[in-house]
């Protein structure tokens, strides 16, 4: 049995075919040109971009892990200020085991930084940047943490900063920060990553430092109104003062990865 068919095989294409290809054809065009043409809006309806809470980062299997991660860190000196290098390499074993634990809560494998590096100089950092303005920076490809540590310098911002690399070294091995999908990895991006940070570093540190964090929240609420070109570039890719601290104080309140989902929120928390 045969379905029923347009032409004969054996005759000439009548004009009718042309006819009836070409609305389809160009219906396709349309569709092409408007997608390139609407791609943003179609991510947002389609749930790929940031901020939707269908993306994959938002979804992600690591935020059903419940339990708060931050815990007690037994290693840790006296006097923390007293050698900041001692201090930072206790708190970085600490850290090492709270994120084990929380990940295979998600069933997913952690593997520690592949090096803890404690610098004097940001030219001496493992990822071989240009932009030398930093206290911390966490080299992806390398999986190396690396800490600007000043002599004579109090430990507690340093520590916060080893937490916040730390939780780069988690998104990416966690898949969080997979550059791979069809997000667009621009600066609204990089704000939700680094909120998110913010927010894993309180979670881990709410037991081990309180009053750290408290301090660190207030640093960062008090660095709002700066009008500076480069104060302006840094809240463009790490969002703003206030943010940060809302994030930081989110982390401390809660200690979960799932609180601390910033890409499941509508642009203006993570401004
Ligand atoms: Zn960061």
């Amino acid at each position: 049995m045969s379905g029923p068919r347009d032409w004969s095989p054996g005759e000439p294409r009548r004009p009718g075919v042309v006819r009836r290809v070409l609305p389809v054809a160009l219906a396709f065009a349309i569709i092409a040109c408007g997608t390139v043409y609407l791609r943003g809006d179609l991510q947002g309806l389609i749930g790929t971009a940031p901020g939707s809470p269908r993306s994959v980062a938002a979804t992600h299997r690591l935020y059903a892990a419940t339990r708060p991660v931050g815990g007690r860190c037994a290693g840790l000196p006296r006097d923390p200020d007293a050698r900041a290098g001692v201090t930072l390499r206790a708190l970085a074993r600490c850290l090492d085991g709270m994120w084990a634990a929380s990940l295979a809560e998600a069933g997913i494998d952690y593997t520690p930084p592949a090096e803890l590096r404690l610098v004097r100089v940001p030219a001496d950092a493992a990822c071989g940047k240009e932009d030398h303005d930093w206290a911390g920076i966490y080299c992806p490809r390398e999986r190396v943490v690396n800490v600007l540590v000043q002599s004579g310098g109090r430990a507690a911002p340093m520590m916060f900063t080893l937490a916040h690399e730390y939780a780069h070294h988690v998104q990416e091995v966690s898949g969080i920060a997979d550059r791979r999908g069809s997000e667009t990895f621009d600066e609204a991006w990089s704000r939700r990553l680094e909120l998110q940070a913010d927010c894993l570093a309180a979670a881990a540190l709410r037991v081990v430092g309180p009053r750290l964090l408290r301090e660190q929240r207030r640093m960062a609420a008090a660095d709002a109104g700066d009008p500076d070109g480069q104060a302006a570039s840094y809240r463009q890719s790490h969002g703003s003062g206030a943010s940060s601290a809302a994030w930081i104080a989110r982390g401390q309140r809660t200690g979960t990865v799932g609180a601390c989902n910033t890409w499941g929120v509508p642009a203006t928390q993570v401004s």
